[in-house]
């Protein structure tokens, strides 16, 4: 049960600021919780270290003085008196402090520096006994202050704690001793030791990954008992028959997950795979053989692209390796004349066509097939787990095979597509150089100017990467069309540059493509709309202006693309940030050319929701979870969750209505 802020006792302008920071219930202010914890310990004078934090009470003995040296930076100086010492304090950035009143009794919280001198982080007009103890730090928003959030707190639980209800089924909270909610509830928030706060995160961790669990078991279950379909016939002989055509040997892994695909085809489960690999590692020829598979068993396949250029490219390459094949094949794109179109989608009614090639929206807009037996959907970025469930829902008993950059280890996998059987690919074909990659603190490409002007008289070609198309007041970063005039005005004489981002018509796209792959353009300047596939041999220099404002993973699959030919290709990332985590952030993918370690350091900086897609899809995310830290609750909480799932007692029944409660899982293999 849920109470509005205003039943809870607080005022309409307190609720405003906390709306601001999307708190607009009592849960939610509940589970508000603090990012860290700041311990206030008193000390004697004749107990302190230098550079250590310490809490002193005094009476103020001298005016304080506010020197302002910018517009909102300011450094204040006083001093106290404390057990017969005359102390000189410092704090920046309080200019009120400058109102405290001589003969005032306060307490100084702060680092100390030695020889009486101590740097405040804050101090209170209130005595050492009031303020002792651990105090919890939230996260701010704006003018919304920690003392509004832990008072709107206070209040809300005094009113409220004998109503706060425990979630979690009994018997799991009698088997690891864990807390009743309204007791965790009371420890996150005011804790009286360091013991309280391990306590309460034990609890309110497993509650949070037994939903997260819960739900991602109903949703797996789903597939498992309500798509059924008759296996596909097929000869595994046959397949790798084809495989042994190309030009190149599988790899040991290739082997493994087309075996794992095909095991799905043939049998009575609808397949519904998430086949992940590095960039570069092959996914492409495991798919084909999955569709190939399904040719052979009578049915029609679709490969679902994110954009055009990359199902046209797909097209042309299927078409190759299907050469030794009787395989139909089209591609269906925007672009088409309505003809054209017309006549593909007839063909597919009356099965002329064996594998259609288009963008994600095929499968949404009216594409009527003969017998559509398998979807393979490549370069699932934005991979939400509602995403995923949508695109199974369009499929009736069709086997699914989602292809998705970046990979995760298999451990996060597990928890994270948990909903899903997930083949992974874990070692490159052979002879793949890395990208050698720089990182060059300064936003211009005129520090590598000699590196591409000697690439370009070698007559390789370049892309330069911007994180905006033009100019936008909102957004302070170099955007394609700037930088395009730019190296036109610098290269215009000798070399062609060329223009491409996701604005431009689809015609426009490709022509540019087109060009670019022919080299009749050597630099092109595009967005990040070349992140995925693009096939261009002998472009082997990327550029990356403002690297700081893509993740990792993105930058290591846009640098996938300099990494095809047989030339090493080299990597120049540009920024101008002064952010050290950022920068350090950067670092990562110099050291690492692997996806799975790159997408794994991502996660770690940037959580989980990118993969979870959790705020549209109703699956529980984690806010205090740690999907590194945490795994043996995780683990723990996997097996619980299945026996909650199976086991349908009073108890766990209101755990899942809970978890499934008024969002979109659909529940209704539920008896
Ligand atoms: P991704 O997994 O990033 O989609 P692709 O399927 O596009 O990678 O494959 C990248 C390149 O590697 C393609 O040119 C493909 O032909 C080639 N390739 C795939 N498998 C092998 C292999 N076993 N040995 C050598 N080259 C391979
Ligand atoms: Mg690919």
């Amino acid at each position: 049960m849920s109470y509005t802020l205003k039943e809870c006792g607080i005022t309409p302008r307190k609720i405003e600021l906390l709306n601001k920071a999307n708190i607009f219930n009592s849960d939610d202010l509940f589970s508000y919780y603090p990012f860290r914890y700041e311990t206030i310990e008193f000390k004697s004078y004749k107990d302190w270290k230098v550079s250590e934090k310490i809490a002193v009470e005094g009476i103020l003995i001298s005016a304080p003085s506010t020197y302002r040296y910018k517009a909102n930076k300011s450094i204040t100086r006083f001093n106290i008196m404390s057990e017969n010492q005359i102390l000189n304090v410092v704090i920046y950035n309080r200019p009120w402090a400058s109102q405290l009143k001589l003969e005032q009794k306060l307490v100084v919280i702060g680092k100390y520096n030695g020889n009486n001198k101590i740097t405040a982080s804050n101090y209170y007009g209130k005595t050492i006994k009031d303020i002792e103890g651990i105090s919890p730090i939230y996260p701010l928003t704006d003018k919304l202050t920690q003392k509004i959030i832990s008072d709107s707190i206070k209040k809300a639980y005094d009113l409220l704690k004998d109503k706060i209800e425990t979630t979690i089924p009994k018997k799991y909270i009698k088997q690891y001793n864990l807390l009743e909610k309204r007791d965790a509830i009371k420890l996150i928030h005011f804790p009286k030791t360091n013991n309280d706060i391990a306590l309460a995160l034990r609890t309110l961790k497993y509650e949070e990954f037994l939903r997260f669990n819960v739900a991602i078991n109903i949703l797996r279950k789903d597939n498992n008992t309500t798509y059924v379909k008759e296996g596909k016939k097929f000869n595994y002989d046959d397949v790798f028959i084809l495989a042994n055509n190309l030009p190149f040997k599988l790899t040991k892994d290739q082997y493994k997950v087309t075996n794992e695909i095909l095991e799905d085809l043939q049998s009575n489960k609808v397949m519904y795979r998430l086949l992940q690999g590095d960039v570069g590692s092959g996914k492409t020829i495991v798919a084909a053989l999955g569709l190939y598979a399904t040719y052979l068993s009578k049915k029609q396949g679709a490969l679902l692209a994110p954009t055009e250029i990359l199902a046209k490219q797909h097209y042309n390459n299927l078409k190759k390796i299907f050469r030794p094949t009787k395989m139909k094949l089209a591609v269906l794109y925007s672009g088409l004349s309505s003809i054209k179109k017309k006549e593909i989608l007839e063909k597919l009614v009356n099965n002329e066509i064996d594998i259609l090639i288009g963008t994600h929206s095929i499968i949404q807009e009216n594409v009527t097939f003969k017998d559509l037996g398998m979807v393979v959907a490549d370069e699932q970025h934005r991979f939400g787990v509602e995403q995923r469930q949508k695109l199974k829902s369009k499929g009736n008993k069709v086997d699914f095979l989602l292809m998705s950059a970046p990979p995760i280890p298999r451990t996060l996998a597990m928890t994270l597509y948990g909903d899903m059987d997930v083949s992974t690919i874990e070692t490159m074909p052979k002879g793949r150089k890395p990208v050698k990659t720089y990182l060059i603190k300064e936003n211009s490409f005129l520090s590598v100017i000699k590196e591409i002007e000697y690439k370009l008289s070698l007559n390789e070609q370049i892309y330069v990467i911007c994180a905006a198309i033009e100019e936008s007041e909102n957004y302070d970063a170099r955007n394609t069309i700037q930088v395009y005039e730019n190296l036109k005005k610098y290269f215009g004489n000798k070399y062609v540059v060329g223009l491409l981002h996701g604005k431009m018509t689809s015609e426009e796209k490709e022509e540019t493509m087109i060009k670019f792959s022919k080299n009749q353009i050597q630099i092109l300047v595009s967005t990040t709309v070349i992140e995925v596939g693009i096939n261009v041999v002998n472009a082997t220099v990327m550029i990356i202006y403002d690297a700081h404002r893509f993740g990792l993973s993105q930058i290591h699959q846009l640098r996938g693309r300099i990494q095809r030919g047989d030339k090493e290709g080299i990597c120049y990332l540009l920024t101008d940030t002064k952010d050290k985590d950022s920068l350090e952030r950067l670092k990562v993918l110099l050291k690492s050319n692997n996806g799975f370690e790159i997408a794994t350091e991502d996660l770690r900086l940037r959580g989980p929701g990118d993969i979870l897609g959790t705020r549209q899809s109703g699956i529980p995310g984690f806010i205090l979870g740690n999907l590194f830290e945490d795994t043996k609750i995780i683990n723990q909480s996997r097996i619980d969750a299945e026996e909650i799932v199976n086991n349908k007692n009073i108890d766990n029944i209101k755990f899942i209505e809970l978890v499934t409660g008024n969002k979109n899982i659909d529940v209704k293999y539920m008896d």
